[in-house]
């Protein structure tokens, strides 16, 4: 926690200037949902403000944030008095600090050990629900805790909230849960805002703001006048609490609570679980940090509850937490920071991309200082200017974005972006692709191009040359050694002798020399569909380049089809073909081609040349563990036999063949009605040819 100030008069001033400041952020948040700044600055004024209360307890005031919740309710709204107060959650951020309060929660209810209940902590607002005589008559956000708005009618246009229950229910109850938006509906929704900008910019409209993120898009979609903007945004809810009951009883625990609600037609988390000890809902905890990303909504932690409802009343409350429940938080994705540069960045194709230089944040552990923007557009939609105060995110393993703007800070300081006119690299003159809404350097000579190619081209999916980094790369085009990828392949001992950095103090060549020479020399034996990825040809993916190899088997093959034979192959749209097709006619690019072969590289896809028609028009995949060979054995045995093999399962497969463990694509043949074979049926298969599955139908 952080340190309180050593005076009681210091103590007074900072309390007094945090509770204004949250109060501020109350408003901004729980009123107009645009906060100005993240939760975890938020937070962090809290838990500062709980620190001075916590030494000079004098100072508390019954109005002050520590001591509420939420905020009273809007005047748009009418209100609604909750009969039983709806309340926020104790955090627990540590181990330690979850141990503490099981230890406490135990001490009090008289018990060795609690049963739990773990519920991942939805990031959206919590609303509570009146049902009479099994219909939704009433529902009201928590406002500040007693009094909620009254948003019965937007609540009605959504569809998870069951308007009539079903099966056994009390005659008049209320339940609570969280209003929430998905992520995809949030993206899709902040994207819809986004093109409307681009509109409004055209016609010299102001332009509108994006939400921040889905729980401030839930909160302003809830909270709207008129029910059909609130119909049309994508809301949906998870119950997951009883408030009070009449005509009725309810259940003893919360497990059964949730399997309760849910029979009654109420949406509940699947989520859920029971545990015996804390050391089970610990390791959830846990398996939730690393899970929370798969999720299609955004989760701020996991809820730990005492799972007997009995013991709740007696375990009682403190201020505004509960005893029986924690909320263990994750760290924080969002954080808002200065926006001092936009740069750009010129990548392998020639493409500009701009990115974000920040004034420097830790957000989700780390430091952040370099931020994407994807493209120019994007910089428009969003309508981010140089010097804005902006949200920075960080989500798993995703590189930094910039969400939005704050666009209530600005001081009209602020400065439009455009992109430059030259090429930041060698000053050419940018050209613009319309159809791909890029803007690009056409020099081929480029040095930012060429450099991000060799990067590209040593990389591993690629020729794999270990010691052909982006300082290495640097030097050899710095000292004129290295001007395309072919030239790699003149690099000899001597050439690199004459490099200084490339020298030991006793005049011998260094390691890191030795180390890309073999690098370079192991190289050429690459196989085709990593070559041809390593070419870095705009639209050409790794697994482009793998249907492309398995398909003609040779770089001449490639290089010789039209755009239209390239789209015979499976999987190649006309967007990568005609991009191959233009790259394949440039005759610098077949020069390099073509010194690339007499270095010794020119790969032939070891591919498997039919023996047998057994299997001819058929298209098989294979999935999971076989017992008795690997499997691409089992693939090369079905191309022997003339089959084809897919590496997906759709419609067009004639059979899935099923070892141990299998996963997605098998759910998905049952889905799709495809056949499948055990290894038995599979080795049939083999031997009788394709009859086998024409016999079983
Ligand atoms: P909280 O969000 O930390 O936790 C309490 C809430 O969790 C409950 O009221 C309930 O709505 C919700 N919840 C979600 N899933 C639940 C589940 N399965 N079981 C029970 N409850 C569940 O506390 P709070 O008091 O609601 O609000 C504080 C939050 O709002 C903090 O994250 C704070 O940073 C943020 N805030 C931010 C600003 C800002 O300006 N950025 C301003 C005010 C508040």
């Amino acid at each position: 926690m952080a340190a309180a100030p050593e005076t009681q008069y210091d103590a007074r001033l900072r309390s007094e200037e945090l509770r204004s400041q949250l109060n501020y952020h109350n408003y901004r948040y729980y009123e107009l949902d645009d906060p100005e700044v993240s939760d975890a600055e938020y937070d962090e004024l809290l838990n500062e403000l709980r620190a001075i209360e916590a030494a000079y307890p004098e100072l508390i005031t019954p109005d002050s944030p520590t001591q509420k919740v939420g905020a009273a309710p809007a005047p748009t709204f009418s209100v609604v008095a909750h009969r039983l107060p709806l309340l926020s959650l104790g955090n627990a951020f540590s181990a330690e600090e979850l141990a503490a309060w099981y230890r406490r929660a135990t001490q009090l209810a008289g018990r060795e050990q609690l049963a739990l209940v773990s519920e991942p902590k939805i990031d959206g607002l919590a609303m509570a629900l009146v049902y009479e005589e099994g219909r939704f008559v009433q529902g009201a956000t928590r406002g500040d805790g007693v009094h909620g708005e009254n948003v019965t009618a937007n609540l009605r246009t959504i569809a998870d909230i069951p308007k009539e229950l079903r099966g056994d229910y009390p005659r008049r109850f209320e339940v609570r849960g969280e209003v929430y938006m998905r992520k995809s509906g949030f993206e899709a929704m902040n994207a819809a805002i986004g093109e409307a900008n681009l509109e409004r910019e055209r016609e010299g409209r102001k332009p509108l703001a994006l939400y921040a993120n889905p729980r401030n898009a839930a909160a302003g979609s809830v909270r709207q006048k008129d029910p059909d903007i609130t119909a049309g945004r994508p809301l949906a809810m998870f119950v997951y609490q009883v408030g009070w009951v009449e005509g009725g009883t309810r259940p003893a625990s919360q497990h059964e609570t949730l399997q309760w609600l849910a029979a009654m037609g109420f949406p509940v988390n699947p989520e859920a679980r029971q545990h015996a000890t804390l050391e089970e809902a610990a390791e959830r905890i846990a398996w939730w940090g690393r899970q929370r990303e798969q999720l299609d909504y955004d989760i701020d932690g996991t809820v730990i509850k005492v799972d007997e409802v009995n013991l709740w009343e007696g375990l009682g409350v403190v201020g505004r937490e509960p005893r029986w429940a924690t909320a263990y938080k994750f760290p924080p994705q969002q954080r808002t920071t200065k926006l001092r540069e936009i740069a750009v960045n010129v990548g392998r194709t020639g493409v500009l991309t701009p990115f974000a230089v920040l004034e420097p944040v830790v957000v989700g552990g780390a430091t952040v200082s370099l931020a994407t923007l994807h493209n120019e557009g994007d910089i428009q939609r969003k309508d981010i200017r140089v010097g804005d105060t902006v949200i920075v995110q960080r989500a798993g393993e995703v590189i930094p974005q910039v969400v939005a703007p704050v666009v209530s800070l600005r001081t009209g300081e602020e400065r439009e972006f455009a992109m430059p006119g030259a090429c930041p690299s060698c000053g050419t003159a940018v050209a613009r692709d319309p159809e791909m809404a890029a803007t690009y350097c056409p020099n081929l000579e480029c040095p930012a191009q060429l450099m991000r190619l060799l990067e590209h081209f040593a990389g591993r999916a690629s020729m794999d040359i270990e010691g052909l980094g982006e300082r290495t790369a640097a030097l050899l085009y710095a000292r004129g050694l290295v001007r395309n990828v072919a030239d790699v392949y003149e690099l000899t001992a001597e050439r690199l002798a004459a490099i200084p950095d490339f020298v030991t103090k006793g005049g011998r060549l260094s390691k890191t020399a030795e180390n890309l020479l073999t690098g370079i020399e192991k190289s050429k034996g690459r196989p085709l569909a990593n070559v041809l990825f390593a070419l870095g040809i705009r639209h050409v993916g790794f697994e482009t380049a793998r249907l492309l190899a398995e398909h003609f088997g040779s770089l001449e093959g490639i290089m010789a089809a039209s755009a239209e034979e390239l789209q015979e192959v499976e999987g190649i749209g006309p967007v990568v073909a005609t991009s191959i097709a233009a790259w394949s006619g440039r005759e610098e690019n077949r020069a390099v081609v073509e010194r690339l072969r007499a270095a010794g590289i020119d790969p032939r896809q070891q591919g498997v040349i039919a023996t047998d028609d057994r299997l001819a028009g058929l298209t098989i995949v294979v999935t999971g563990r076989l017992e008795t060979m690997s499997r691409s054995e089992a693939e090369d045995r079905v191309r022997e036999l003339g089959g084809k093999v897919g590496s997906g399962v759709s419609k067009g497969t004639s059979a899935l063949v099923v070892g141990a463990d299998a996963g997605s694509k098998l759910t998905k043949a049952q889905q799709l009605g495809v056949r499948t074979l055990d290894e038995e049926a599979f080795a049939r298969l083999l031997a009788e040819g394709r009859g086998v599955l024409e016999d079983a139908g």
